[in-house]
């Protein structure tokens, strides 16, 4: 009994909280880092891709 689809949206997504902070670290799929101290503000980052997200290596 597995269910293969359920790994995977894990990967596109992944918020770690920091220990010993309120602070959130989130990183997109697309490589792009944010930190918040809000949950629903990091969400509304991760679903606003990809305004606002600047993946790793590009430089504007
Ligand atoms: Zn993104």
């Amino acid at each position: 009994m597995s269910t293969p689809s359920g790994s995977a949206l894990r990967e596109v997504y992944r918020i770690d909280w920091l220990p010993g902070t309120d602070i959130l670290h989130g990183t997109c799929h697309c490589g792009a880092e944010h930190t918040d101290q809000d949950p629903v503000e990091m969400w509304e980052w991760m679903l606003a891709h990809p305004e606002g997200h600047q993946p790793r290596g590009t430089v504007s």
